[in-house]
Formats: C-alpha cells, sequence, structure tokens
C-alpha cells in the first residue's frame, strides 16, 4: 500500500548568477525578496566580506525595511519591521545549534515570519528545509562575485523566472 505520509523530495534548483558590482548585488536581493513577501527564510554562506550583508540589505529594501541594515555580527540577531517580522542573525560569533536556540531560534523560523542567516553553513540549524540556500564566493575582479542560489521550486514557484528575468535586464 502506498505510503501516504511520505513526502516525496523534489530535486532542488540549484542557478550562478554573477553580479559586477554592490548595487547589482542590492538588486539581487530585490529580486529575491519578492519569493519571501509572505514569510520564509534565507540561509546565507561565504566568507567575510563577498557581500552577505549587502545581500540582505537589498533583500529587506524590498520587504519595505526603513531600518538600516547593518551586520549583527555582534548583538547576533536584528529584528526589522518590514511587510513582516523580520530576524537579520549573524552565526559567527555562535558556536553551536544550542546556542541559536537560547537566543530564540524557533521563534525566528516560525511560519509568517522572515529569518536572513549569515554564516548559516557553521552548524546545522533545524527548521531550514524550506529556505533558499545562497553561497556567494569573490570573482575574478574585485567587485565581481559569483553567487549560488538554491531553492525548492515547488516552495518558491516564481523566483526561477524572477532571477532568468534578472540576469536578462543586467547582460
Ligand atoms: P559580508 O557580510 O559577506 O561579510 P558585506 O556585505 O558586509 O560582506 O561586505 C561586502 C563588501 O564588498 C562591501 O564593502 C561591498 O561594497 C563590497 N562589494 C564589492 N563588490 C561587490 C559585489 N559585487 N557584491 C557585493 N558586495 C560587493
Ligand atoms: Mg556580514
Amino acid at each position: 500500500m502506498e505510503n501516504l505520509s511520505c513526502k516525496k523530495v523534489l530535486p532542488l534548483h540549484k542557478t550562478v548568477i554573477y553580479t559586477n558590482s554592490p548595487q547589482g548585488t542590492v538588486k539581487l536581493g530585490e529580486v529575491i525578496s519578492f519569493s519571501l513577501r509572505r514569510g520564509g527564510g534565507v540561509l546565507l554562506s561565504g566568507d567575510l566580506g563577498t557581500g552577505k550583508t549587502t545581500l540582505i540589505s537589498g533583500i529587506c529594501q524590498g520587504l519595505q525595511v526603513k531600518n538600516k541594515v547593518k551586520s549583527p555580527t555582534f548583538v547576533l540577531v536584528w529584528l526589522y519591521e518590514g511587510v513582516v517580522p523580520i530576524y537579520h542573525i549573524d552565526l559567527y560569533r555562535l558556536e553551536s545549534y544550542e546556542e541559536l536556540e537560547e537566543i530564540g531560534w524557533e521563534e525566528m523560523a516560525e511560519e509568517g515570519k522572515i529569518y536572513l542567516v549569515e554564516w548559516a553553513d557553521k552548524f546545522y540549524i533545524p527548521f531550514t528545509q524550506n529556505a533558499i540556500k545562497i553561497d556567494i564566493k569573490s570573482g575574478k575582479d574585485i567587485e565581481s562575485r559569483e553567487i549560488e542560489i538554491s531553492f525548492d521550486p515547488s516552495i518558491f514557484p516564481h523566483l526561477r523566472e524572477d532571477l532568468e528575468n534578472y540576469v536578462k535586464s543586467h547582460s
């Protein structure tokens, strides 16, 4: 008999986008934000200075955040008011999931809210299977970046086309 409780695992869609300026990365963030308007999460990885905070500032701009977006390295988490509550989290100074749990992760990951996590590859974070995953690498030139974006198309049905349109309008 078919096991209906077993969710079919679909392959993630993966795309690589190149930006040539901080403004290009901010604009890309704004495009990604279209898929987050009713909540969701983004897990970002990439070395220091590659542009995680810059991309997040674009996402926040697209979500009507009025605050200035800056790195929460010392405070660990900023809460912004946008279309929904937005948590901007930095794991740089944390060592384990237990520390993240202590500062309220389960509440941040609730449906209808948005979490944007820098250094998300430091340790495994539960309740993130629905998130958009982004990895940023430096490119050949000082302002070029290689941005790999992976997501489940059944959760973010418009993102692929939005990203394709971004690429078309920037080439
Ligand atoms: P991170 O959060 O990954 O440490 P930041 O976003 O704080 O990185 O810093 C990225 C730095 O790189 C900024 O000074 C930004 O102006 C610069 N930069 C240059 N080119 C780009 C680009 N294409 N995308 C993002 N940032 C860029
Ligand atoms: Mg940062």
